[in-house]
């Protein structure tokens, strides 16, 4: 039996490739050391693979940036303006990326977007109507080469040609992107044809388009494709993840392909339907050990579930990881300081490949001393989990009803209690939450960490920061302040730190983007809020104004899509869960003297799943969640939520069925037309779409917003409208958000005056 790895991170353990690309970027290294240290990182996590008795090791796993833009410059997809008249090379993969490099004129990036449901973004490829495909670049073969010459059995790893025309953009004209196809396949079979003769057997080809819902062209495109590329003197492996295939079983099963790779991790119920097709020959590639968390896989379960599989196949069966283990951080082993009951939960992408290692094991000789063992730490973390389920937790998500997910009144009673309350003027003005996170703030932050810096300092500097901040704002006449953020490095990291149940690595990176890496919460157990988390600082600002000060709190939906979450409840358990801590934390403000909170889900809309016919069940809860967290209050108690993209047409009933009293959006770049979604619809509450474009250091006129407050005007009726910037200003600096917000309440002043 095979042991199948998709991809490994190749960021390295400690973020070497980063620092290594970021040092070229500065010019402070030559592109030879930059290959060097590439070179090195590709060696070891081979050698790990290796060590882990995976035979054949991916190559085309690695990239300077990013593996779609290695496959693009392999094509010869570039687009025109990151040219320089010679051969393709590193910068001209940089210049595509981020706009400019060492060498070569600047110009602007190619576009860059999510990878599917992942965090992880690729650069969108362009292809214009008369593109051409020819080898432009020699990596792929090099590291081929290379893996050979280390003594290992290379199997390239690169995209297939479907979803590589899937995920590309148009440039110049409109045309149909399957046109492209055959030219494509052609350059696909000089690929093939290149790997064949570097003696490569097995090439994988990623398919993972195929779990989406794809139309008749899209369905057609694969067998034109697989019939072209089958004539190709090597195997092929199609590999599909991040969802079931099962909707397109009689199609992917009728490719003629030597092996196909199925994610059971995210859809195990889809392995029925495709056993029973497998042609004579096929390899079955069983994707059971999770690409994309980092827990340690229950292997005892999985070995039962595959042992009948395992006698039908024999070495047919392959046993791999369910995706790339690109989502997941590089190496547990290097978490030193991590509590021994959160690190017994945790396996890494070199830990995943030993997990293989150990379910083949299971499979192939389960009465060894080994397998036993195995079985037995299995069995022992399942048993801590159990007991660590926190009972009166779950008594109280059982005891919930629907008055707890709904506010005591409608909108508009709730409407008049507010205005009441309040007084606030017609165009409330107010912003997002996070002012400047000045170089001075960061540097208290980094020696309060360090342990330089005692908490009473500390707090009293950072009251400092919120006194300045509170001023500032009541000077430039903003109707609803907020006390700024300057406590809060990342809004996630500050909620997870303070709830029980979720726990923090040193080295837990994984890569988002090019040399950019997050490193996300993981919430290992029941989450609990032991104490407040926001009420001091938001206490300390609303006592110095006696304008509203905003309480600011992170909703559960982003939590919950911001961290690793378990997996021995579901998602929308979990949710449940950080609800209720939101929740408390929201009743605990409205008892200090808070009246205005708002609760930010700029990741509500990432949660969404690949498949639109699973949408509403994830928009039920994930809806229900939000409204557990803010229902707790008063009639007179004003929610604010805020989501910063643009894309509200398709999700709006549910944005509305959130029933915030005040939703605060980004708008300013779509020049408003994303409010056409809220207009069709007839959105009922209050809403503030951003007039200032807080992502350009460009300081909006009076003119330009006066003249986007009276574009929404048009679209809703001005008593409902709010005035504020896209998002939170923490990556801004006063300089700019001085003046900005100067204008924002001039330009305000100027519609009051002009609508009476
Ligand atoms: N309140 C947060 C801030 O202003 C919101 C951030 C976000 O939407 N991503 O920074
Ligand atoms: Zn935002």
């Amino acid at each position: 039996m095979q042991l199948n790895s998709l991809g490994f991170p190749r960021i390295g353990r400690r973020r070497e490739l980063k620092f290594a690309l970021e040092k070229y970027w500065r010019g402070e290294s030559s592109v030879a050391e930059l290959e060097s240290v590439a070179r090195e990182l590709r060696r070891t996590h081979w050698q790990w693979q290796a060590d882990a008795g995976v035979a054949q090791l991916p190559v085309g796993d690695f990239a300077y940036y990013d593996q779609v833009l290695t496959l693009s410059a392999t094509l010869g997809v570039i687009p025109e303006r990151h040219r320089d008249g010679g051969a393709v090379n590193l910068d001209t993969l940089f210049r595509i990326a981020r706009g400019r490099a060492p060498s070569g004129k600047h110009a602007p990036a190619s576009e860059m977007t999510k990878y599917f449901n992942t965090n992880y973004h690729y650069l969108v490829p362009e292809l214009s109507e008369d593109q051409r495909f020819d080898i432009a670049w020699e990596q792929l073969f090099e590291e081929v080469t290379e893996a050979q010459a280390l003594g290992h059995t290379a199997k390239p790893v690169l995209l297939g040609p479907v979803t590589f025309l899937y995920l590309s953009k148009t440039v110049g004209s409109e045309f149909d992107r399957l046109t492209l196809l055959p030219a494509l396949l052609e350059c696909y079979q000089a690929i093939l044809a290149r790997f064949a003769a570097q003696g490569v057997e097995w090439v994988q080809l990623d398919e993972p388009a195929l779990a989406l819902e794809l139309d008749d062209n899209w369905q057609q495109a694969f067998n034109q494709a697989y019939g072209v590329l089958k004539s190709a003197p090597l195997k092929l492996l199609l590999a599909t993840y991040y969802g079931t295939v099962a909707h397109h079983q009689s199609l992917l099963s009728a490719l003629p392909v030597a092996g196909i790779h199925l994610d059971l991790v995210t859809a195990p119920e889809q392995l029925q339907a495709f056993v029973g097709a497998l042609a004579p020959e096929q390899v079955l590639s069983v994707g059971v050990i999770n690409g994309r968390n980092v827990w340690a896989a229950d292997l005892d379960l999985v070995a039962e579930q595959l042992a009948p599989l395992a006698r039908d196949l024999g070495d047919r069966l392959w046993l791999a990881t369910s995706c790339s283990l690109l989502h997941t951080p590089v190496d547990l082993e290097v978490e030193t300081a991590l509590a021994p009951e959160l690190k017994s939960l945790l396996a890494f992408a070199r830990q995943k490949l030993t997990e293989l290692q150990e379910l083949k094991a299971l499979l192939e000789a389960p009465e060894t001393e080994n397998a036993k063992a195995v079985v037995a730490r299995c069995r022992d973390r399942r048993a801590a989990r159990a007991q660590g389920r926190n009972q009166q937790l779950s008594a109280r998500i059982d005891a919930l009803s629907a008055t707890d997910y709904n506010r005591n009144h409608e909108f508009e009673v709730r409407r008049q209690a507010q205005q009441a309350r309040f007084k606030l003027p017609l165009l409330p003005t107010t912003t997002i939450g996070s002012f400047p996170q000045t170089a001075a703030i960061r540097n208290l932050r980094s020696r309060w960490r360090k342990g330089e810096l005692d908490d009473a300092v500390y707090t009293e500097q950072l009251q400092q920061v919120t006194r300045d901040t509170i001023e500032r704002q009541l000077k430039l006449g903003i109707d609803v302040l907020v006390h700024g953020e300057a406590e809060r490095n990342d809004m996630v990291e500050y909620f997870g730190e303070q709830l029980d149940g979720v726990g923090f690595t040193k080295h837990g990176w994984v890569q988002s983007y090019g040399s950019r890496c997050v490193k996300p919460p993981l919430i290992y157990a029941d989450v609990t809020r032991p104490k407040a988390m926001t009420v001091d600082w938001a206490e300390y600002a609303q006592s110095l104004t006696d304008r509203p000060v905003k309480g600011m709190l992170t909703g559960p939906v982003t939590i919950l899509h911001w961290s690793f979450a378990r997996e021995d409840i579901s998602r929308e358990q979990i949710a449940t869960q950080l609800a209720l801590a939101i929740r408390d934390e929201v009743v605990a403000l409205e008892r200090a003297g808070i009246g205005i909170i708002q609760i930010d889900e700029p990741a509500f809309r990432e949660g969404l799943p690949l498949k639109r016919s699973d949408w509403a069940h994830y928009l039920d809860w994930a809806v229900a969640a939000f409204k557990l967290s803010a229902a707790g209050v008063r009639d007179e108690t004003q929610i604010h939520t805020h989501m910063c993209y643009s894309e509200f047409n398709d999700t709006i009933a549910a944005i509305a069925a959130m029933d915030a009293d005040v939703i605060t959006i980004e708008t300013s770049r779509s020049r408003m037309e994303l409010l056409n979604a809220f207009e069709d619809f007839d959105y009922p509450n209050e809403i503030g779409p951003g007039v200032y474009d807080i992502h350009s250091p460009n300081i909006p006129t009076v003119e330009a917003m006066v003249s986007l407050i009276e574009k929404a005007a048009q679209k809703i009726p001005v008593r409902q409208l709010w005035v504020n910037p896209d998002c939170g200003l923490k990556t801004r600096n006063w300089e700019e958000v001085e003046p900005a917000l100067k204008n924002m309440v001039d330009a305000t002043r100027e519609l009051r005056r002009r609508l009476g």
